[in-house]
C-alpha cells in the first residue's frame, strides 16, 4: 500500500485530532476509508462527554456500523481502512475487528494503551481470522507534538504520568 496514500489519510486524521484539541479534548482523530474514499471522520470526545469510551475510532465505527456492514455484504471484497492519529487501544482494535476492517493505520504509538503488537495466538479463531492488518508510525512526530501540547496543560496525575511515557518514547526516536 502506498506511503503517499497512507500519509494523505493520516493528515486528515491529524486535522480531526486538531479539532478535538481546539475543544480541549485529547487529540485523537479517526478517518474511515471505504474503497479508497473517505466515508466518515470524527475525533475523540472523552473529556467533553465525560466518558471513558468515546474514543474517536470506536465512535466512528459505531456511528457508521450499518454502512460498513452493508458495504461488506454487498461486496465481500470491499476494502475498509481505519486511519487514526494514535495507536488503537484494545476496545478500538476489537471494534475494528468486529467491523471486519481490513487495515488499521495509525500515526503515533501509544506507550500506555496501544495494543497493536499484542499476540493473538490464544484468541479464538473468530478474532484471529478477522484481525485487521496494522501499520503504525506514519507522521508520528506530527501526532506526538499534538498529544504533548494537550498533555502539557493537564494537571491530573494520570496525564502527567502519560506525558512521561510519551516523552520517554520520543527520546528513543531521537537515538535511533
Ligand atoms: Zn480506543
Amino acid at each position: 500500500m502506498s506511503n503517499l496514500r497512507d500519509k494523505k489519510f493520516i493528515h486528515e486524521a491529524l486535522r480531526e485530532g486538531a479539532k478535538a484539541l481546539a475543544r480541549g479534548d485529547f487529540p485523537v482523530g479517526a478517518v474511515l476509508v471505504i474503497n479508497g474514499r473517505v466515508a466518515a471522520k470524527t475525533n475523540n470526545a472523552l473529556l467533553s462527554k465525560r466518558t471513558w469510551g468515546d474514543h474517536a475510532e470506536t465512535r466512528l465505527l459505531l456511528d457508521r456500523s450499518k454502512t460498513i456492514r452493508q458495504a461488506r455484504v454487498k461486496n465481500p471484497k470491499v476494502r475498509i481502512e481505519l486511519y487514526t492519529t494514535l495507536e488503537p487501544c484494545l476496545m478500538c482494535l476489537g471494534c475494528a475487528m468486529l467491523h471486519r476492517v481490513d487495515r488499521v493505520i495509525f500515526s503515533c504509538p501509544d506507550p500506555r494503551g496501544g495494543v497493536s503488537h499484542m499476540t493473538r495466538a490464544r484468541l479464538p479463531s473468530f478474532y484471529r481470522d478477522n484481525w485487521p492488518s496494522v501499520r503504525g508510525g506514519i507522521l508520528k512526530k506530527n501526532a506526538y507534538k499534538m498529544f504533548l501540547r494537550f498533555m502539557s496543560v493537564q494537571h491530573t496525575k494520570q496525564w502527567k504520568e502519560n506525558k512521561k511515557l510519551f516523552e520517554a518514547m520520543a527520546a528513543k526516536w531521537r537515538e535511533s
